[in-house]
């Protein structure tokens, strides 16, 4: 029998893994969930004698049971390979007593990276899975780091093209650069004249767009998105909470059962999501630590059990959680909501309509797995200079709000348990602020000089992916306006 997919809008609902990842998102507007969410079948035990891509497909065989052992297995061997620069893939690092455990080794810096390189293989399988004859065209509107890292997935993955557009003055040099500098044949980049909202309008209503969707069929094109709320993004996320606990294991750190705590830095709520499901599945953590940046509307609601995005939007120096509507959010609602769609849709739509909708009693009361705290930007920053100075270890922006929610945490409960923080992004991906977190001195500094001053203080090689972009060439200089955007598609498919 194979584990269906619900919407979480519509009760009706039930596709397969693979149909759920070829769709990205229900007809209504709803996310895709497990019908159930599966239990762990083999022991801790046995995990922790298994590699990364091991684990990865005990956990996901779990959740696509409609894939063949032959076919999962060829995209965990594409996906996790050495695009990586260690084998670990995902490797745990102790720093003054948490494990922090680093999801930035892929090939963007960024732990987008973990998901986005085995959906390229996720999505082509499920299209012959599911006879789809016509070409897949992903579209993707990006502010920044996960246009790269969609980019460098499904470069040169046969069966797909991929076109991504982004703000044209909106986005910092080195991202820019990181994507007009991409190579494959099959790639698109595109600066629009306008900002990131612009750009994510304009690719939605691309999708919506039933004149054009008759146009690309003919041409044998169809689109497709890789945003954050594919299951096919999800899942792949569960892996490595499970590879953190069996490493424990393995290096003695934690007994067989011993549980532990998860700090996360959230934003889409994606990445926290995937522990708690991977909770559910049977591994032994205690509580979910979710910490937000100064858009602190997650802590105000496992605070309130109101969630509210009427508030100004803060820039910080955590960018990728710099979000007022947590997508992500909603398949968390579904199941606190006894897996009820229409209730779930009925919160929802007072999310669209005022911006705000307040949870059940009852519901609040089931939250019980969840802490939530924010970091303002000064605690970020200290928590960066503390570190490095207690340790060496430096931490980006977005993991160093973890590790200051972590600590709040400790000093409110005492809870000693071991406990691993989802490190996100490489230091070398947010160099300016982290450097100026240590010491404002280097502010006077270069892009350049200062990935090499921080490899110098950091004892570690700047990665590759800096190192390449230093030099290379760009390739795409296409820009448009944010009317044209259709155009430059059709232009792109030749069409
Ligand atoms: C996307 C991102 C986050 C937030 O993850 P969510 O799954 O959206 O909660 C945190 N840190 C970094 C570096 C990211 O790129």
């Amino acid at each position: 029998m194979d584990l269906m997919y619900a919407s979480t809008r519509d009760a009706n609902v039930s596709v397969t893994a693979s149909q759920a990842i070829l769709k990205g998102l229900s007809d209504d507007g709803g996310l895709f969930v497990p019908k159930q969410i599966p239990a762990l079948d083999v022991s801790l035990k046995e995990l922790s004698g298994m590699t990364y891509q091991q684990t990865a497909y005990a956990v996901m065989k779990l959740f696509f049971t409609d894939f063949t052992e032959e076919e999962l297995k060829s995209c965990i061997r594409a996906a996790y390979d050495d695009k990586f620069d260690t084998p670990q893939i995902a490797p745990l690092v102790n720093a003054d007593g948490a494990y922090y455990l680093e999801l930035f080794h892929g090939a963007t810096i960024a732990f987008k990276d973990m998901a986005l390189s085995i959906l390229p293989h996720l999505l082509t399988t499920s299209a012959r899975k599911n006879q789809v004859k016509n070409e897949i065209v992903i579209l993707t509107a990006t502010s920044g780091d996960t246009g790269k890292a969609a980019l460098s997935g499904f470069a040169d993955v046969a069966g797909t093209k991929i076109i991504v557009f982004y703000p044209k003055n909106g986005v910092s040099p080195i991202q820019e650069k990181q994507m007009v500098t991409q190579k494959g044949a099959n790639t698109h980049v595109i600066g629009i004249h306008g900002n990131f909202d612009q750009a994510q309008t304009g690719v939605k209503q691309m999708f919506a767009d039933k004149e054009l969707e008759k146009e690309l069929a003919a041409h044998g094109y169809q689109f497709s998105s890789a945003n954050s709320i594919n299951i096919g993004r999800l899942v792949p996320q569960i892996v490595y909470y499970v590879y953190a606990y069996a490493r424990l294991l393995a290096k003695g750190e934690i007994e067989d059962g011993e549980s532990i705590n998860v700090t996360v830095p959230t934003g889409n709520f994606g990445n926290i999501l995937a522990a708690y499901y991977a909770k559910h599945m049977g591994l032994p953590i205690a509580k979910l630590i979710c910490a937000s940046n100064e858009n602190k509307v997650l802590y105000d609601f496992f605070e309130t059990g109101t969630y509210d995005k009427n508030r100004d939007f803060m820039l910080t120096s955590s960018p990728s959680m710099d979000i007022l509507i947590s997508s992500n959010l909603e398949r968390l609602i579904y199941r606190i909501a006894g897996n009820d769609a229409a209730k779930n849709a009925a919160f929802m739509k007072r999310l669209s309509d005022e911006g705000v909708y307040e949870i059940t009693a009852e519901m609040k009361a089931s939250l019980g797995d969840f802490y939530g705290n924010y970091a303002s930007e000064q605690e970020t920053a200290e928590t960066i200079r503390d570190l490095y100075e207690k340790t060496g270890y430096v931490l980006d922006t977005h993991t160093a709000v973890a590790a200051a929610v972590y600590q709040k945490y400790r000093r409110q409960t005492n809870d000693a348990a071991k406990t691993v923080i989802a490190s996100t992004a490489s230091p070398f991906k947010f160099t300016r602020s982290v450097m100026n977190a240590i010491d404002p001195a280097y502010d006077a500094k270069g892009d350049f000089e200062l990935a090499d001053e921080l490899s110098r203080i950091a004892k570690t090689a700047v990665p590759k992916a800096v190192e390449e972009i230093r030099t290379a060439e760009v390739l795409h200089k296409t820009e448009c306006e944010v009317a044209q955007m259709p155009d430059a598609v059709k232009k792109f498919l030749g069409m």
